[in-house]
């Protein structure tokens, strides 16, 4: 009977497997063909400096449009991408993409935006990578500087050593280098002297709670100081409210990011909303 129910259990087992990689294969084919059909877009959300209270980049966010699931966010479609070589593929796409609208910033006059681009960290291991950077670079024309690369504390510590030939790779083409979800990672400070990096990226999930956590607060306020200090520059995640952009700039926040200034949004739309920003004084909370 013992044998019997165990093979019970792993054909049980097996079944809701096969459902699991069904749905994962089945997402992967359509992610495929949603490559095919032009159904991706890249967003883009306001980087506002906290000094000025101007908008200076932006982020490319990733968005799938299917025809019948509607808008699918990047943590539903970058994990199944990231287990098979879409990824290579995907990630592929999003540099072309963000290299032509730098150049389209370039001909509509806001040439000194920069744009900052999320990379997987596939992408990151890939020997590919610096090569096609120079080669999008060149046909799109644009000023290597205005790219801005976020990698996260765990792409950049799978492996150091590599990480630090391509961070240094890099630095050499004036790209710049971000560190996304800065803390959340399980990595020590020590690498942040061992990476040609420029900038750091604070967690939403340490901006959220300032004004009623103050454990976040001092986070937040030691990440400012800390990146200063190594010379980095600081732009602070989801910001949604104007206590968390006023402390924020208390604290010498370079820049800040979130629904307060505005969401992600189409590249037709960000240009309107550039247009209206130029029109207005720049009002930062
Ligand atoms: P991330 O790079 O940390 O991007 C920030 C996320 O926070 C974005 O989610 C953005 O829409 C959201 N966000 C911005 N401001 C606020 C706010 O004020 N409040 C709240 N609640 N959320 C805010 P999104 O677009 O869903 O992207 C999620 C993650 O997917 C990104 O996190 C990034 O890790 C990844 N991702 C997005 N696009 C790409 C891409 O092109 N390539 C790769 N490899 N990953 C991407
Ligand atoms: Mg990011
Ligand atoms: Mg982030
Ligand atoms: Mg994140």
């Amino acid at each position: 009977a013992a044998k019997s129910e165990g093979r019970g259990n792993f054909q049980f087992f097996s079944q809701a497997m096969n459902a699991a990689t069904h749905e994962r294969v089945m997402m992967e084919n359509r992610l495929w063909q949603a490559l095919g059909e032009n159904q991706f877009e890249l967003y883009l959300q306001p980087q506002v400096s906290l000094g000025s209270g101007d908008v200076v980049g932006a982020e490319a966010l990733l968005r799938w449009h299917h025809p019948e699931l509607g808008m699918v966010t990047p943590s539903r479609v970058i994990p199944i991408a990231e287990e098979s070589n879409l990824i290579f593929a995907l990630g592929d796409w999003v540099l072309v993409r963000a290299t032509e609208v730098l150049a389209e910033w370039r001909r509509d006059g806001m040439q000194t935006l920069r744009l900052a681009v999320n990379l997987s960290a596939r992408q990151c291991q890939g020997r590919e990578l610096l090569p096609r950077l120079d080669q999008l670079i060149a046909r799109a024309g644009i000023d290597p500087a205005l790219l801005e690369l976020e990698i996260t504390e765990s792409t950049a510590m799978r492996d150091p050593e590599a990480t630090r030939g391509l961070l240094r790779e890099l630095r050499e083409r004036g790209i710049h280098v971000a560190i996304d979800d800065f803390g959340t990672g399980y990595s020590s400070l020590s690498y942040l002297k061992l990476f040609a990096i420029d900038r750091i990226k604070i967690d939403r999930g340490f901006v959220t709670d300032i004004e009623t956590d103050a454990n976040d607060a001092a986070i937040v306020t030691a990440t400012v100081s800390l990146a200063h200090s190594l010379g980095l520059t600081v732009v602070a995640e989801g910001v949604e409210t104007a206590y968390q952009s006023s402390f924020l700039r208390s604290r010498g926040c370079d820049e800040a990011q979130g629904y307060l200034f505005a969401r992600p949004m189409p590249a037709a739309e960000f240009r309107s909303f550039m247009q209206a920003a130029r029109a207005r004084p720049a009002v930062v909370p």
